[in-house]
């Protein structure tokens, strides 16, 4: 396995509604989707799709939406012999309504994700060991995700760590576990104190974000692309996206990690400015789509100079 991502699975259960409801009240819905979510296995399901070959470390319960979420990143090729199965606790849900305005309103219930511990990171050594690159974020408990960048360093294995979502609290030394760290907007502003309203705000963050430890800071700009800078030069560059219409932005971050986790595997030598800017074009596919795994490209729907 090239790419291991140690991270969350969750089923994701949309309703489409007119309005929301007011506490108390209860709506007639247009539409409902189920889909299977989760930062970890959004990544994982990205880099798939693309070509790599990963597996996922991960945790779901023993009910309807556990096997659901195994088999649909089966099918795209993940590997989800470390995807173990909780007694205790259920599949994490995402139980989201979208009103007809765009907006949405989410509860997330993490269940079996927030039974990930360190020991799961340890019974994965082995397979972390031999991988290229790993993929952590925050939608498992912190210290799972810290133990296996941990043993990624050990290993020598390249971390790309998504503090996402942002977590108020997060201890920062964390990140002198990552080799890249890439936040958004919001998590780099969590994580640097920086406001950012400017692509120059973000350069900075991004600056700041490299005084943590990682070699590489990446802060993605939804439509505005993202600004990536190196330890090595110190010299921020913004690259933009391509102007596109974009339909649904769901996951396009997650999107981004999977795709630059892809190229770090399969185009090693080219600079990190590169590989980002691949990435972020990429991601922009999967805005111009519905839905968030299923909006993930495959390479055969990529350009070739891209791959
Ligand atoms: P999410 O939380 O929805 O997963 P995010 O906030 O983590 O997203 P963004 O910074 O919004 O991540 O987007 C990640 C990448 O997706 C961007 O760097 C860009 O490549 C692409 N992207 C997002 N929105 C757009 C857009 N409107 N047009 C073109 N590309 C986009």
């Amino acid at each position: 396995m090239d790419i291991v991502v140690v991270g969350s699975c969750v089923q994701d259960l949309i309703s489409y509604t007119p309005r929301f409801p007011n506490p108390g009240e209860s709506v007639r819905g247009r539409d409902f989707h189920a889909g299977s979510g989760g930062k970890g296995a959004n990544q994982a399901v990205a880099a798939a799709k693309l070509g790599a070959k990963v597996a996922m470390v991960g945790r779901v319960g023993n009910d309807i939406f556990g096997p659901e979420n195994k088999n649909n990143m089966k099918q795209v090729g993940v590997n989800v012999d470390h995807v173990t199965v909780s007694e205790t606790a259920k599949t994490a849900t995402a139980t989201i309504t979208v009103s007809d305005s765009g907006e949405n309103m989410i509860v997330v219930v993490l269940g079996a994700n927030m039974e990930m511990s360190p020991a799961s990171a340890d019974e994965a050594e082995s397979l972390i060991a031999q991988a290229k690159v790993l993929c952590c974020q925050l939608e498992i408990p912190e210290e799972a995700s810290l133990r296996a960048m941990q043993i990624a360093r050990k290993h020598h294995v390249k971390t790309i760590f998504n503090p996402a979502p942002g977590l108020p609290n997060l201890d920062k030394s964390m990140l002198q576990y990552a080799d890249i760290v890439c936040p958004n907007e919001n998590e780099a502003e969590m994580l640097t104190g920086i406001h950012l309203t400017s692509i120059d705000d973000a350069k900075q963050a991004a600056l700041k974000l490299i005084t943590y430890g990682p070699s590489i800071a990446i802060v993605t700009l939804g439509g505005q692309g993202a600004v990536v800078v190196s330890k090595s030069d110190q010299e921020p560059v913004h690259v933009a996206a391509p102007s596109v219409k974009a339909t649904d932005t769901t996951g396009a971050g997650d999107c981004f990690v999977g795709a630059l986790a892809f190229l770090l595997v399969t185009q090693p030598h080219l600079d990190i400015k590169e590989q980002v800017r691949r990435a972020v074009s990429i991601a922009s596919i999967s805005v111009q789509r519905n839905g968030t795994q299923t909006s993930y490209p495959l390479s055969s729907e990529v350009d070739p100079s891209l791959l």
